[in-house]
């Protein structure tokens, strides 16, 4: 393959900021198959690392991409599991003598493997998927390869931690009723015990690959919110909604401010209030959103509170 294809972008992103993607697996070849996924099923479910493309081309593109744009990161974010990529070490070094920083967003599925834990080690972020902890969940919403084991990618996943010495993020995307809300506290203390830089909760916001996967309720999004908060401090979570990715914090008016923090943090009812009396704006606004279906008041352990509705449950 020609460099054409292994880079796309900058695209903005909430986490990574401007980010230019690295492509360097072919479409679908993946460790996992999750129902969320939105690349559709997996085609190629393996779990042997190897070689896809020539490393020096996938340089080669970036190297070429970085002379016309500016990025916080080149990030690892392909159409299937980056670390399948045999040259992956080499790849993230090379890109990193360009003078930029590297990112990798991963499953984590192969952090069990030594080699692995080493070339993700040269990156400056990495990001690891954690949706469950328990086998059963896992297989139901990750669909992993039948090789792979749980019990040694949460460990693996927890000896990569322990070594890292770059900032280190999770993700946990909610699928409504797969077993995930009943083992949400397990997650959190899961990931507590990594020391992550921050935690992130995704929910389904593009076509899934099983049509029957549903985002969770907005309740049940504040419950895993609230959760992960008591276990790892508020500002360590944060939501994934898919609103406004890349225009956080452009808002141009109270209105789209509030929408745009609500996506990401469920605010309380004071909260909310404060926030309308310092922009000078009357109350009236958050009843006008409530009637328009822009966001929801929902009751946590007795508190009111106020987030975003989520895409794919608007009625
Ligand atoms: S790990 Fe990522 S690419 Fe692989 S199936 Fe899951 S969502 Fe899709």
């Amino acid at each position: 393959m020609s460099g054409v294809g292994l880079v796309f972008g900058p695209v903005p992103s909430r986490r990574l900021g401007r980010s230019l993607g690295v492509n360097n697996i072919p479409a679908k070849s993946c460790t996992y198959s999750c129902v969320y996924c939105q690349l559709g099923r997996t085609l190629n479910l393996i779990n042997a690392r190897k070689s896809f493309y020539d490393p020096k081309s996938i340089v080669e593109a970036v190297y070429e991409k970085l002379k016309d744009v500016e990025v916080d990161y080149v990030t690892f974010v392909p159409d299937g599991e980056p670390t399948l990529d045999l040259n992956l070490g080499f790849e993230i070094s090379r890109i990193k003598e360009l003078g930029v920083k590297v990112a990798v967003l991963t499953n984590a599925s192969l952090l069990w493997r030594e080699d692995v834990r080493n070339d993700l080690a040269e990156a400056h972020l990495v990001s690891i998927k954690v949706d469950a902890i328990n086998a059963r969940t896992w297989k139901v919403v990750n669909r992993p390869h039948a090789s792979l084991k749980l019990s040694e990618v949460l460990e693996g996943v927890k000896a990569f931690a322990r070594g890292f010495k770059g900032t280190l993020y999770s993700e946990t995307m909610l699928v409504e009723d797969v077993g995930q809300m009943e083992e949400i506290e397990d997650i959190a203390l899961f990931i507590r015990g990594l020391n992550v830089s921050r935690a992130y909760i995704a929910i389904p916001t593009r076509p899934p690959a099983e049509e029957w996967v549903k985002p969770p309720s907005e309740q049940q999004l504040l419950k895993a919110y609230k959760v992960f908060i008591k276990e790892l401090g508020e500002g360590r979570v944060g939501l994934l909604t898919g609103f406004a990715e890349g225009e956080f914090g452009t808002a141009r008016n109270p209105r789209e401010e509030l929408l745009s923090i609500m996506s990401v943090h469920p605010m309380r009812r004071s909260e909310v209030e404060r926030y309308l009396e310092r922009s000078g704006v009357t109350p009236q606004l958050l009843e006008e959103l409530l009637k328009s279906g822009d966001i929801v008041r929902l009751i946590y352990e007795g508190e009111e509170f106020y987030m975003r509705k989520l895409p794919g449950r608007k009625k």
